[in-house]
């Protein structure tokens, strides 16, 4: 048992430390058809032009300043010191009360002031709530709220690496690593055993990055991979048509396995599955038998593999949650959920990777995530130390478009080096 995880915390070793070292950032023109779907014509390059903009207000007619609030400040003292009046102030709070409750600004962000003029009184105020959306107070006759989201660039970003001995120590900070290390695992679940790698082992990863504000927020899917052991080089390739959605080895065998590893796209890890751990609202020790992906309000939650739906409903430590029978061994569960996808309740039968819900805080949570929790023979688990079956293999008369795109991240694999140096992709892409 030791020995499994010894050899799993390597790994995740290994791979952050070649995210430090390594890394071409690639801007990449992405919509949901990327690259691999039609390698000749996506591939365009994008001059991407500075606009003087910020948060939809053009700089050369506005000035935007800002003032960071303070532990203890009142709001209402901080919005009167930039020129808002008193009674303005009320009827935004009265305005935004269901939309964004300005109550809910806390201290140590920043409040950004829209003027006609760096003198001028503000037309609008601006809040981040977090690194995916922001809300605009329109102080004009009659007050307007509005939400909005950022807008994101998704890159391709590459890791590659070698494992070596001199990196087995600690992983410390899970973070933004962890999820790619899940979905790796996903991607080759059925070729590489992860919890015995060995020391000469190499890899490369083609994955999405979602930035905003050049900031990495979030990782998207892995489009290729090649894990080369003692055994030899392992592929895996994500394919997506009307059929398939998923990972696929260099045959077009199916590569992921049965259940994926994350019930949420683009998301990072908040909290493990950790049987010691402080709880931040109960201030006390309590295992927490799941684990915690944050992600931005509203975000799609999806199910991690077929199955039916026992219950949608709601308690108010979970808040809106659903559970999923898969078989006779596992189900899973996603709490805080905003609320359920259309069609979710008990009996629905749902596909790997539906939309089941939408990410939230309800029940006893302190921000947007999902609490992932995995039930395997009616005990809770930690499913990122669990190996699954695989998934179905792609029928024969379906290869050839399946190559194509194969052919397509194949050969920007084969382009990269294993360990750093200038890994500049070549084709379809500018650095
Ligand atoms: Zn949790």
């Amino acid at each position: 048992m030791s020995n499994r995880k010894f050899s799993t915390s390597t790994f995740q070793d290994i791979i952050i430390a070649s995210l430090l070292v390594v890394l071409v950032i690639v801007a990449y023109n992405y919509y949901s058809n990327h690259f691999a779907d039609s390698p000749s014509q996506s591939q365009v390059s994008e001059t991407f032009e500075e606009k003087p903009t910020k948060y939809g207000f053009d700089l050369n007619e506005n000035f935007i300043d800002f003032a960071e609030i303070r532990p203890n400040q009142f709001l209402s003292d901080i919005l009167q010191y930039e020129g808002i009046d008193y009674l303005k102030i009320t009827e935004v709070e009265k305005a935004a009360k269901d939309i964004y409750s300005i109550r809910r600004f806390k201290s140590g962000k920043n409040i950004s002031f829209v003027r006609p003029d760096s003198c001028a009184a503000p037309t609008h105020f601006v809040y981040e709530p977090d690194a995916f959306r922001y809300v605009v107070y329109d102080l004009g006759d009659s007050i307007q709220v509005d939400i909005k989201e950022k807008e994101f660039e998704k890159c391709l970003d590459v890791a590659t690496g070698e494992i070596k001995s001199s990196l087995w120590n600690a992983l410390k900070d899970a973070g933004q690593s962890a999820a790619l290390i899940d979905k790796m695992e996903d991607a080759l679940a059925s070729q590489v055993d992860f919890y015995h790698t060995q020391k000469g082992d190499k890899f490369k990863i083609i994955f999405e990055q979602k930035y905003i504000e050049d900031k990495p927020v979030a990782i998207g899917n892995i489009l290729g991979a090649v894990y080369t052991n003692d055994r030899g080089d392992h592929f895996s390739f994500y394919y997506q048509d009307d059929e398939y959605d998923g990972y696929y080895d260099y045959e077009g065998r199916a590569s992921t396995s049965a259940f994926l590893r994350a019930p949420v796209k683009y998301s990072r890890i908040s909290s493990s599955y950790n049987l010691r751990r402080f709880h931040p609202i109960k201030k006390r020790t309590i295992p927490h038998y799941g684990t915690d992906y944050a992600a931005a309000h509203g975000t799609p939650i999806i199910a991690v593999a077929n199955g039916v739906v026992t219950h949608a409903s709601y308690t108010r430590g979970n808040g809106k949650y659903v559970k999923i029978k898969h078989d006779k061994t596992y189900q899973t569960q996603y709490l805080h959920m905003s609320r359920f996808a259309s069609g979710i309740r008990k009996g629905t039968s749902v596909k790997q990777g539906q939309c089941i819900g939408y990410v939230g805080s309800t029940g006893l949570a302190t921000g947007p995530h999902v609490c992932f929790r995995f039930w395997k023979n009616g005990k809770q688990i930690n499913h990122r130390r669990e190996i699954f079956p695989p998934a179905k293999t792609m029928k024969k008369e379906d290869l050839p478009k399946f190559f194509k795109t194969r052919d397509a991240t194949y050969d920007l694999l084969n382009s990269l080096d294993y360990v750093k140096h200038d890994n500049t992709l070549t084709e379809g892409v500018t650095t």
